[in-house]
């Protein structure tokens, strides 16, 4: 049996000066228990009792080169030697914009900050500022960060939700303002005749479409086909700038983010995560004429906006993503397809119903008899996710850490030899949860 004494220990005494122990809610629902690390490096991540995992959590996803990357660590560490905050410009900052402008199809100009949830607010500020309308139409189960006006609807209670064809805006959290609802509209995703419906309705009451352009906060959805394209001639038909929330997909599923794989451009877009590889770091990038209101009369702050270390990271992770033509990419999709593959091929065998879905650098593993999942309500209503638990905690006994909620991501650090192993603890842990 797997000794987690030293984690539990940690966890009694964090919860008496941290709420649940924690300084992020999502790390609270962890189960069996949120655990705590002393070391991480390449694709493995080792616990405060010296149990080593191969790791498909990778930070929630920064973490697209593996923990450690040592040319990352090396230009931070050189870059920070000089100072760290200047309050003023340095031109890594240029160099990583121009990176930035010449990878991504929206990128016309671009603004630094340190996370998601912050930029996508200067996102919506922006589409507010272009338009003058205040609606901002979003989709169930996706998320877009912790702020009052972006906590909605994104894990619903069904019961809560009101009918799929008219959703209820449902909030996330006790203490949000109820006004945020009034400038919010909700559909479920990947339905284009429903947002059709909405547009001639209330088409240009609307500032901005905000989506993930593969939903990656209910398992792996892809968009299904057409449906980008519908949003973005909606969007042009009736003056609405079209936001795409990168956050997770931005270089996980390419160099030129989900809009160079899907071949459709926003106006907007969001980039954080895989692009600091495992530093704090997020940009806002889209259409210059757009951006330079920020050099007028859109304002977007912050202190650490910026500031070297960060910058350093990017610059150091954007060049190794670029390094060899995308053999980062390659790598990663042979090895998640055969991961893929064999998670299938494993749960067939043992007659489970078990989908997997997505791209090699993010799928999404489920308990459910469906063949596709498609929108929220799919997820929330058909998949055994009790099942999924007792299944998650297995795979952690015999050495393999994902996360609850069903997503794996790959890095270019994970080896052939460790996706081996990690079949043969998904053999096991399915045996496990068979009944
Ligand atoms: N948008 C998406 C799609 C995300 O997945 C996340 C975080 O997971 C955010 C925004 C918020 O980013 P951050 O946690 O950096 O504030």
């Amino acid at each position: 049996m797997i000794d987690w004494s030293r984690s539990q220990q940690l966890l009694e005494r964090a919860r008496r000066v941290l709420p649940a122990g924690v300084a992020s809610n999502v790390r609270a629902a962890e189960r069996p228990f949120p655990l705590f690390f002393t070391q991480a490096e390449g694709a493995i991540l080792t616990d405060v009792d010296g149990n080593p995992y191969i790791d498909y959590v990778l930070g929630q996803g920064p973490l697209l080169l593996g923990h450690s990357h040592p040319a990352v660590l090396a230009a931070v560490e050189q870059a920070m030697r000089r100072g760290q905050l200047f309050a003023g410009q340095h031109e890594l900052e240029i160099e990583v914009a121009e990176t930035l402008v010449r990878l991504i199809p929206c990128a016309g100009m671009c603004r630094f900050g340190m996370s998601g949830s912050e930029l996508v607010q200067a996102a919506m500020r922006l589409a507010r500022a272009v338009t003058g309308r205040r609606r901002i139409l979003r989709f169930e189960g996706h998320y877009h960060g912790w702020f009052d006006n972006v906590l909605l609807s994104v894990a619903p209670p069904p019961e809560q939700a009101g009918p799929r064809e008219c959703p209820r805006l449902v909030p996330g959290s006790a203490g949000q303002t109820p006004g945020v609802q009034e400038d919010a509209l909700v559909l479920p995703w990947n339905d284009l005749t429903l947002a059709e419906r909405l547009f001639a309705e209330r088409g240009r009451e609307i500032a901005a479409v905000l989506t993930e352009p593969m939903m990656c906060n209910t398992g792996a959805i892809p968009p299904t086909p057409g449906f980008l394209e519908g949003l973005r001639r909606l969007c042009d038909q009736y003056g609405v700038l079209l936001i795409m929330d990168e956050v997770i997909t931005g270089f996980r599923l390419g160099l030129s983010g989900a809009q160079g794989r899907f071949g459709v451009t926003p106006d907007l877009a969001v980039f954080a995560k895989a692009m600091g590889g495992g530093f704090a770091v997020a940009a806002l990038v889209g259409r210059r004429d757009y951006m330079e209101r920020f050099a007028r009369d859109v304002n977007h702050s912050g202190t650490f906006n910026g500031n070297v270390v960060s910058m350093a990271a990017a610059a150091a992770a954007l060049a190794e993503l670029e390094r060899d033509n995308g053999a980062v990419y390659r790598h990663i999709e042979a090895l998640g397809t055969m991961l893929m593959d064999g998670i299938r091929a494993l749960a067939h065998r043992r007659d489970l119903p078990v989908l997997v879905q997505g791209f090699p650098a993010a799928f999404h593993v489920a308990f459910t008899e469906l063949s596709a999942i498609r929108e929220y309500r799919d997820y929330a209503l058909h998949c055994d996710k009790e099942r999924y638990g007792r299944f998650k905690v297995a795979l952690l006994q015999r050495g393999v850490r994902v996360l609850d909620r069903g997503i794996w991501y790959l890095s270019a650090a994970h080896t052939q030899e460790q996706i081996e192993q990690t079949l043969d603890a998904v053999d096991a842990a399915l045996a496990e949860v068979q009944t």
